[in-house]
């Protein structure tokens, strides 16, 4: 079974699409963190990540060990992540490796959930179940400036809702794979529901689209 989950920043998709995966057995993978890992390469060299050459070479070369890297997970790595995800060759040199992992879960998985902003309808357009998980720019800024608070940081939110806004902005309006629903995605709106509602709504989704066994 494929499970493709798309939304914008700090949605929830992440910590949901990790749940899910943990209950059904399934593999997961951020696709997020594939284009952080190419705008953190680009960063670290010293480049600009708007900067297609930079950005062709990381993505070909995609060095996954930056996938653990504490970088990752950076403000701006994640700008930088959104800016090499406008250039259609970053796209396309990592289409493969998602479409081979979502057909080929590691581990045996009987099934794989990837979460990004392009997985229903252009990586996974066949995904037995799609979600688009969403809220609103002022309750995901509120939810990254908790979580950058809770590592000891000192955030400002009004700089975190530009990003988060900016960020957006990026990812809707790019040409190519840019952020909206699949035609047959399930929205679920996050902005009144919990992390343990959401869990429960979705789980009851995969198991109303999960062929029988
Ligand atoms: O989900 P995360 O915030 O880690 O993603 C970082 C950036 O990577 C996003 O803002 C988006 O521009 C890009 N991205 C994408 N397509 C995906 C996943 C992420 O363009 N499938």
């Amino acid at each position: 079974m494929i499970i493709a989950i798309d939304g914008p920043a700090a949605a929830g998709k992440g910590t949901l699409a990790r749940r899910l995966a943990d209950e059904f057995g399934f593999a997961y993978l951020d696709t997020g963190g594939l284009y952080r890992a190419v705008g953190l390469s680009v960063l670290r060299s010293g480049g600009n990540p708007a900067d297609a050459g930079a950005a062709e070479v990381a993505s070909a070369n995609l060095d996954l060990a930056l996938l653990d890297d504490p970088a990752l997970r950076a403000e701006e790595t994640g700008n930088a992540a959104s800016k090499v995800a406008v250039l259609p060759i970053v796209r396309s040199n990592l289409l493969d490796f998602q479409r081979n992992f979502a057909s080929n879960p590691p581990g045996d998985a009987t099934g794989a959930v990837l979460d990004g902003r392009d997985i229903g309808t252009v990586v996974c357009p066949d995904a037995d179940l799609k979600l688009f998980v969403t809220a609103s720019a002022e309750v995901r800024a509120k939810r990254r400036y908790r979580e950058l608070e809770e590592r000891g940081l000192e955030p400002e939110f009004h700089v975190i809702l530009t990003d988060v806004r900016e960020r957006d902005e990026r990812d809707m309006n790019r040409k190519d794979a840019p952020l909206r629903p699949a035609e047959d995605a399930l929205l679920l709106d996050t902005s009144n529901l919990d992390i343990d509602a959401v869990f429960l709504r979705a789980a009851a989704l995969v198991n109303e689209h999960r062929s029988p066994q």
